[in-house]
């Protein structure tokens, strides 16, 4: 989970084009913050633990709905989209056929908790479905869980990139250099996956990775979080890195995360 926070934390000041799309930034500062991904990934993981890991597709998308809810109200200024405000605060019922990159950007507790692949992909499809109901919605959820469980269980990157290919069909052949001078603010899966795949194969550590991610510019935390996610299931993430994001992060945010940590070390 720390993956998928830290990136966006490390990501937050630079959404919007504020960074200079270069890898050389002091990682984190005072100016940075966690916002709608790490709240969002801590719910999912909230959810999947009230769940358990033998539930019903149909559980865990009830316990979605109830622990994004929950959080959302807790922390209802950390920057969602404007139609999961609606779907959080507003009167909107249901799952409005996003493909926006919300759905990737918080299903990482998915990949860790199953003990086969297809397990994790109907679980983070479940996880998207509740609002990201759209083909690419679930589809960018799902490559993200997937790459996490094959990143931790030992694939090489050659593999999790042909796995990529031939299941999901993501493009991600275009380099960073060129993702650099083309981009724009995007927010959508089929936008941000290729860019985070870009950005975790080339990566040569969690940190790399990160870097990678933010120096593309346009939506800079969420891109961090999902490249974030896959480079921690092939890395982990630093402990001392680790201990520098609590102090970003509010208690029961953290609470949440220890439990999600223990319940993965029993595994
Ligand atoms: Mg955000």
């Amino acid at each position: 989970m720390y993956g998928a926070i830290l990136g966006d934390i490390i990501g937050s000041r630079f959404e919007f084009d504020r960074g200079g799309k270069t890898k050389k930034f002091e990682l984190l500062t005072e100016e940075d913050c966690f916002t709608d991904d790490s709240v969002m990934t801590v719910a999912v993981a909230d959810a999947l633990m009230a769940a358990g890991v033998n539930a019903s597709v149909d559980n865990i998308e009830k316990e979605c709905i109830k622990a994004m809810k929950y959080w959302g109200r807790i922390y209802p200024n950390a920057g969602y989209g404007g139609r999961f405000w609606g779907w959080l605060f507003g009167g909107q019922e249901g799952a409005y056929g996003s493909y926006g990159n919300g759905s990737a950007m918080r299903v990482s507790a998915a990949g860790w908790l199953y003990d086969s692949v297809e397990r994790t992909r109907e679980v983070a499809r479940a996880t998207a479905n509740v609002t990201h109901n759209h083909p690419e919605g679930l589809k960018g959820a799902e490559c993200t869980a997937a790459v996490i469980y094959l990143a931790r269980t030992g694939s090489t990157k050659e593999e999790i990139a042909s796995y990529v290919e031939r299941e999901f069909g993501y493009d991600f052949s275009e380099t960073l250099d060129d993702m650099r001078r083309r981009h724009e603010h995007v927010e959508s899966c089929m936008d941000s996956l290729p860019k985070a795949l870009r950005s975790f194969f080339d990566g040569t550590s969690y940190e790399d990775t990160v870097r990678n991610a933010v120096s593309l510019g346009g939506d800079t935390d969420t891109l961090a979080a999902i490249a974030g996610a896959m480079a921690e299931g092939f890395y982990g993430v630093p402990q001392e890195l680790k201990d520098r994001g609590d102090e970003f992060l509010e208690s029961d945010m953290i609470g949440v995360i220890r439990r999600f940590e223990e319940l993965n070390f029993e595994l």
